[in-house]
């Protein structure tokens, strides 16, 4: 016997190996085959009596794994459609989609094991910063890591320190940390104080099962009525057969959430073994998610709601995409790797904020988490919902074909919270009439900022530039700090005392002097998130100001952090980049200030205007979310621009429909289909001469008679890493056109020589 093995190879072929008749492992199977000199785990694809490899070349399947059961029919057909889809080899996209730990042939014995993990109790976080010595790095890192994650396993632990667990011990004899043990198959048991289970259907939301230890399982007393809009939505929902996609159209703060928890719960009340997944698109709403969703159905069990996301653990990651794979886990919450889980139950999809660019993923495999749903949903027969104020172009017009059901949610869900107002403050009004801006900060924002600090109100201040200032310059001979790997610019981060690129990771110290004429004049020019925060601290006295951004968070668990002291009301002020803008539902907001949104306004990429829109109006929706009145002032240059005053109006639809007349009349998508070939060389030149003969090749293919060939062109970031970089776009007004020759042309292209690598991307979102 043979099987047909995909492994993560960019040879889009199968690799035949033999294995014994009698144990032929089933399609789906993880086997560890020889490949070269390595041994690699693959996915038995195939099982077949006959090979066209020739005998003495044909090695044999060199163990099977038995602690996954084998990934469905359903499962393989979804990884060959995305192959298929985005130009990828099978195994390219179905090996990279398992947790790394299946990966690895040597840790297959160790998932069936035993896991012990540990959780931080109240008392242990109370009592442990004082606990410990000044001077114990280790210990600190090691109850941080506790602190900043629900448990910790002992081998996580243990790869942080040789004597963690037995640190851990300690501390749990204190009374500070619980230990629980998994079973194999996920069986729990604690010893530590055990939390009520209350047995019971998940609907029952009544159910008291507040003191679990780790403290967000909190009952909750009644469920909120729903309002008129959001009953529609959930009933039409219910009433839903077959693959049904929803477009749930709602204005920030409008309940979406609780349509989504309501679906899902007529969906797993009525079948005891039907799985949902809900995908969010940043790894930092998963807790306020996954918290609201415990407490919702606080009756399942732990392991009955897991979340994926890039920021777990190894081991808890394989363990939760095991629960999920083998129908334990009823629910997945997750980011957009969570879309390739294997969900053999699989009854509805959810994906909140749905626009969102997080979902494209923007390297290797670059699917849309989004549009993947989609498929799995249409594959199934399912519903599937997707969520936003500001839904994506693409999906609008689909819900105007009639394509996608249209739900809306108009007002806001608690009662007397309303939409706040938006005021334009002229930049250049206000300099003409001698109140120029402070630092960046115009004079009715300051004023605005000292009116809520007096009443104990917060303010949010968006800004979408990390970093200090995106340049140093020298006055005197105009010399400005560049990467030396990157025709980039580096940004000056002060905190940190550093030159960083933030296209390659590369660092330097900040120069004291202009090292091209020695002038020590040397200035920051331009703004980002630390330097408002600087600013806004001196402008604002008494004001607390946090700033949240990629660089604050940057440690484990930090991020969850600083968002808890927002909701705790220990800050007054917090400036931050769109990480703060998505989703989350601050309480005591109510003032939004953006700073700097003018340069996307004449961007060259088509789609820079609706990510624009999109991203203003949900920072906007961050105000006035539970009956505070809320206001946003938007600083700007262009008070009359389009954009702003649709803004000004929460009028998303007049945005939407104008911007597709403009696409249509532009002839882009989603009116026609695109994909992008990118290649990257030692120089511009080899880099363009490769696209060229790869536009030249699609001349002998026929389905490309229906494609648009635009010229070679450079990336606006020419060079990374001392790699030269360039892109081809082609498009169709046919998909069925646009596939068919994607799929004839990677072949040709392989014969071509003198780059590094090269790329196709399907539906790219960055033009
Ligand atoms: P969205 O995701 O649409 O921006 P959320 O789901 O965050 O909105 O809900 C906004 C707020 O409204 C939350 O605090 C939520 O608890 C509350 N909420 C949702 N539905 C209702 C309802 N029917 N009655 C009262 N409050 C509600
Ligand atoms: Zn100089
Ligand atoms: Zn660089």
């Amino acid at each position: 016997m043979f099987v047909r093995v995909a492994l993560d190879h960019p040879l889009p072929t199968l690799f035949d190996y033999r294995c014994e008749a009698d144990a032929a492992p089933h399609p789906g199977t993880l086997v560890s085959v020889p490949f070269g000199k390595r041994r690699v785990v693959g996915l038995v694809c195939e099982v077949t009596v006959h090979s066209d490899v020739p005998e003495d070349r044909l090695r044999a399947v060199d163990s099977v794994c038995t602690a996954c059961p084998p990934l469905s029919a359903q499962w393989l057909e979804l990884a060959a459609f995305a192959a298929d889809y985005y130009q990828r080899g099978l195994g390219e996209v179905a090996l990279p989609a398992l947790p790394q730990a299946l990966r690895d042939a040597s840790r297959w014995a160790r998932l069936l094991a035993p896991e012990e993990r540990y959780r931080l109790l109240p008392a242990g976080r109370s009592a442990l910063p004082d606990a410990l010595p000044p001077r114990a790095t280790a210990l600190r890192r090691l109850a941080d890591e506790l602190a900043g994650a629900e448990f910790l396993s002992a081998a996580d632990a243990r790869a942080l320190h040789p004597k963690a667990v037995a640190t851990l011990d300690a501390w749990q004899a204190n009374g500070w940390v619980a230990l629980e043990v998994i079973e194999a198959g996920g069986v729990l048991a604690r010893s530590g104080p055990a939390p009520m289970e209350t047995p019971g259907d998940p609907h029952e939301s009544t159910s008291p099962s507040a003191d679990a230890p780790n403290g967000h399982a909190q009952a909750c007393a009644t469920l909120p009525t729903l309002t008129d809009e959001q009953s529609t939505a959930v009933d039409a929902i219910h009433a839903a057969q077959g693959f049904a996609p929803f477009l749930l159209h709602g204005v920030t703060g409008s309940g979406k959430t609780e349509v989504y928890l309501r679906a899902l719960a007529a969906l797993l009340e009525a079948d005891s073994t039907a799985q949902a997944l809900v995908l969010v698109p940043e790894i930092n709403l998963t807790p306020q998610f996954e918290a609201a969703f415990r407490a919702r159905f606080a009756a399942l069990d732990d392991y009955a709601i897991v979340t994926l996301h890039s920021g777990l653990a190894e081991g808890e990651r394989a363990r939760n995409w095991l629960a999920a794979h083998t129908g334990r886990a009823r629910i997945v919450l997750g980011t957009r790797l969570a879309v390739l889980a294997s969900l053999p139950r699989l009854a509805i999809i959810c994906v909140d904020e749905e626009h969102d660019p997080a979902y494209k993923q923007q390297e290797g495999l670059r699917y849309s988490a989004r549009d993947l749903a989609i498929w799995r949903a249409k594959q199934l027969g399912i519903p599937v919902v997707l969520g936003s104020a500001t839904p994506s172009l693409e999906s609008w017009w689909q819900a105007d074909q009639g394509r996608y059901k249209r739900l809306t949610l108009a007002r806001r869900a608690v009662a007397d919270a309303v939409l706040p107002s938006v005021k334009l403050i002229d930049l250049e009004d206000e300099r003409r009439r001698g109140r120029a801006s402070v630092e960046g900060i115009s004079g009715p924002l300051l004023t605005a900022l000292k009116a809520r600090l007096e009443r104990g109100e917060q303010s949010l201040v968006f800004l979408n530039r990390r970093g200090y200032a995106p340049q140093l310059a020298c006055d005197a001979c105009g010399w400005v700090a560049g990467c030396p790997r990157c025709s980039a610019y580096v940004v000056l981060h002060k905190p940190e005392r550093a030159l960083r690129c933030h296209h390659c990771g590369w660092e330097s110290r900040i120069p004291r002097a202009c090292p091209e004429c020695g002038n020590v004049d040397i200035a920051p020019l331009g703004r980002g998130t630390q330097r408002v925060e600087e600013t806004l601290a001196k402008l604002v006295p008494g004001a607390r100001v946090l700033r949240i951004d990629a660089d604050s968070t940057r440690r484990k668990g930090s991020a969850q952090a600083l968002f808890s002291d927002v909701h705790a009301g220990e800050v007054d002020i917090l400036v931050g980049t769109q990480m703060v803008a998505k989703g989350h539902d601050f309480r005591r907001v109510s003032l939004v200030g953006v700073l700097n949104a003018d340069t996307a306004l004449f961007s060259h990429d088509f789609r820079a205007s609706e990510r624009l829109f999109a991203q203003l109006m949900q920072v906007s929706g961050r105000a006035g979310r539970a009956g505070l009145p809320g206001e946003v002032l938007v600083q700007t240059r262009y008070p009359r621009h389009a954009l702003y005053h649709a803004l000004a109006r929460h009028d998303y639809i007049g945005f939407a429909n104008a911007t597709l007349a403009e696409r249509r009349d532009a002839h882009l998508p989603p009116f026609v289909y695109q994909a992008m070939l990118r290649a990257e060389g030692r120089t511009l030149e080899a880099a363009l001469a490769f696209l060229q003969q790869a536009a030249a090749a699609l001349h002998e293919i026929p389905a490309a008679e229906r494609v648009t060939v635009y010229d070679a062109v450079p990336l606006t970031i020419v060079k990374v890493m001392h790699v030269h970089r360039a892109q081809l776009l082609i498009e169709s007004a046919s998909r069925a056109a646009l596939q068919t020759t994607l799929r004839a042309w990677p072949p040709m292209l392989r014969g071509l020589k003198g780059v590094l690598r090269w790329s196709i991307e399907v539906d790219p979102l960055d033009i």
